[in-house]
Parts: C-alpha cells; structure tokens; sequence
C-alpha cells in the first residue's frame, strides 16, 4: 500500500508517499527537535502503526463524467482541474465506499455539477464525516441551488446505494451554497435525513458534530495528542485550567475530570456553541466556554488579576501573538502545554515565553497526518 496511481496525476495529497514510513517519522522528529531542541529536550515521535486510512473527513467535489453523467474527486494540485476519486489511501475505507454510492445516487437523479465558470448546474461538493468510535455517517451535500429536486428519492437511493455496498448513512444534509468562493460550505442548511449530527467518542467523551463543526481528522493520532497533553498539566483536582484556542472544547474537556475548573476560550462561535453542548450532554459541570479573541480575552483577563494554574494553547498554524504570551506569564500558571500544529511558530512563541520565566521540560512530536509534511507537537513548559 505505498504507492497510489493518483500521485502520477499531481493529485499532491501525499507529498512524502514515496518515502517509507520509518524515514518520515525520522524526518519529521529531526526538524521539531532542530527547530524545538535549543529550549528542551525532543522526545522520540509518536507515529501510527498503520499510516493510512486515517482520515474521518473527506471533501470531494462534482465535475462532469462520459456520458452525461457526475463523478467525484480532488483539485489536482494548484489547478481548478478535478481529478476523480475511487480510493485513497489516507481516507477511512468506508468513506470511500460512502461517496461511491453518493455519486450512484446523484446519477440515479440526474444531477448535473456545478460548472464554476458558467455558473450553471446543481451539486458542488460531498463533505463526508465518520464518527470512527460509533460507526455513524454523516453525507452533506453541497448546492448551488437553493432546492435539491427530488430529495426524497435522492435520500432513498443513496440508502439502498449504501446498504449494496454495506456501509451505513446515519445523517444526510443539504447545503445550499451560491457564493463564487473556494469555501466549502455556504450558511444555510436543511436536514434530509436523520438528525443533522452524529456522536462521537473520544477520550471518554462523545461529542455532537454538525456539518461545520471543527474536529480533528485524526481520531487514533487525537487521542495520542490529547492523552500527552493532560498528562503534561499533571493535575491533581485542584486547578484552574484555561483552554486557549479551545475549538469544540475537547482539550478543556477532556482534563475536566481532573481538575477544579475549566475555562474554554474560541474565536468560532458555532465552536463555543458545540463546546458548551458538549460539556452539558457529558454531564461536565466545572467547565464554561467563551467566545472571543484568545488575546483580547486574556490580557483582559490578567489585568483583572484573574489567575490559571494551567493553561492549555493550541493555537492555529499562525501561532499566537506577543500580547497572549505576555499575558500567560502575568497570570503565572504553573505550568503551560503548548500544543502546535506548526513548529515554526511554536518556535518564534517559544523565545518569548523562555524570556518571561518559563523553562521547556520537554517536547513530543505526534504524527497526525501520515505522508504529508505536517507535524504536530506538545510542549511541557513550567514557571521558574
Ligand atoms: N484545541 C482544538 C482546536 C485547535 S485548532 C482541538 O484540538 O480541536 C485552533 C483553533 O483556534 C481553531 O478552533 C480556531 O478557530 C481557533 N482560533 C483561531 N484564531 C483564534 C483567535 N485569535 N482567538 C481564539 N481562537 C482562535
């Protein structure tokens, strides 16, 4: 499984398929630890046993095939050019099947894609998610339309589709989308079947996910991530932990149970309203989730003398700003686990924070995201 035939037609999804997996895992260690190494010590890199299929999101997008009919697939790589789809090696198999029968149904209703240039056509792109825990299945499908003709037939197709090919659909939902833009999805959405969500389980904790919901596309590798990252705060019940950049609350979440309170901050408000759902249908009392800017919630924050004896920060791949990281040291925690999906700026952050009092025990690479360059990484980092 360490070739696929897409890669000869620029698909440019897997940039380091050709390397074996052993020499990305070490490739990837070695930047972290030249980028990481001078502030502590680069433990050895968390990498999968089986590095593909590991993907729980897939987005595939209509374009036209013989005989009038639509398939599926990818942008090959820096082009408006759709390279079908059949398989791919880092998308979980029964996705793959999913959007199989997804692609049958909408031929069965004669569904034309969309045409970017003229503007013309129905269906744009399938966004497919897998609660890998649950076995539920999410379809959205994405219109140009404001109305699917014949939904009702589209939604028993796709279901008769599914069952001949042995995979379930938990959820169908239409998103009607008209704006000319490479944004998936647009904002209004009608449920065609089922509930509009699905339940996962990670770490102990089930989460709702809607179609916009962020989550991360690793759920084997998440768990790694999340597991060092509350072991990393050693909590003991007693303390006041901030979730920095918190998305749906999943970090802050999962560190509930051992620690006194948790306090979520988010910048997407459809993230906090998930966050906040999330901790009430668990039945988490001690956690409270806010909508704001990390940096404006926070300087605001340690000017009112409000203290955190933890602060979690997982920032997005810009990092964070000078103004938060100050503002972390003024609130003094004891301990802060810097968790980054870009090395580079956790770096660039990491000078200032070594600058304001706080010494890096250690740090851990995670490979989330087998045959590609990205690398994710956890920071232990505590007060002098
Ligand atoms: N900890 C979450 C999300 C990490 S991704 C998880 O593991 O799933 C980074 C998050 O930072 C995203 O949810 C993004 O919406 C949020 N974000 C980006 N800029 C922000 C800002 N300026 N203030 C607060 N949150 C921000």
């Amino acid at each position: 499984m360490s070739d696929c035939k897409l890669r000869a037609k620029n698909c440019g999804g897997c940039p380091l398929l050709g390397l074996d997996y052993a020499a990305q895992l070490k490739q990837k260690e070695s930047a972290v630890r030249a980028l990481l190494g001078k502030y502590g010590p680069v433990h050895p890199i968390r990498g999968m046993d089986v590095p593909y299929r590991y993907r729980n999101k897939v987005i595939s997008t209509f374009a036209p095939a013989a005989g009038g009919k639509l398939t599926s697939g990818i942008y090959a790589a820096r082009t408006h050019k759709v390279l079908p789809v059949e398989s791919c090696l880092l998308e979980d198999e029964v996705l793959d099947k999913v959007l199989l029968a997804v692609r049958a149904a909408a031929n069965r209703c004669r569904y034309q894609p969309y045409n970017e240039d003229r503007g013309t056509g129905l269906l744009r792109h399938c966004l497919l998610r897998r609660a890998v825990a649950t076995g539920q299945v999410m379809v959205v499908l994405v219109t140009a339309q404001p109305v699917l003709p014949g939904a009702k037939n589209f939604v028993r197709y796709l279901l008769e589709e599914a069952e001949t090919r042995g995979v379930p659909v938990t959820t169908v939902v239409q998103n009607y989308n008209p704006r000319q833009t490479s944004v998936v999805l647009g904002e209004a959405e009608k449920v065609l079947y089922g509930k509009g969500f699905i339940l996962d389980t990670l770490c102990g904790k089930t989460y709702a996910l809607s179609p916009r919901s962020f989550y991360q596309v690793n759920p084997v590798q998440t768990a790694v991530l999340y597991g060092l990252a509350v072991d990393a705060a050693r909590l003991t019940g007693k303390e006041t932990v901030l979730d920095a950049y918190c998305g749906i609350g999943t970090i802050g979440l999962t560190a509930s149970g051992k620690a006194k309170q948790v306090v979520g901050v988010e910048l997407n408000r459809d993230a906090v309203r998930d966050a906040i759902g999330n901790a009430k249908h668990n039945g988490v009392k001690n956690a409270r989730f806010f909508a704001a800017d990390a940096t404006a919630w926070i300087q605001e924050a340690a000017e009112a003398g409000q203290r955190a004896d933890v602060i979690f920060m997982d920032p997005p791949r810009e990092g964070s700003t000078p103004r938060f990281l100050e503002s972390v040291a003024r609130m003094a925690p004891k301990r802060v686990v810097y968790v980054s999906c870009n090395p580079e700026t956790m770096a660039r952050d990491l000078a200032l924070l070594t600058q304001k009092g706080y010494r890096a025990e250690g740090f851990v690479p995670v490979d989330l995201f087998p045959q590609t360059a990205h690398c994710e990484v956890v920071g232990a980092l505590s007060r002098l």
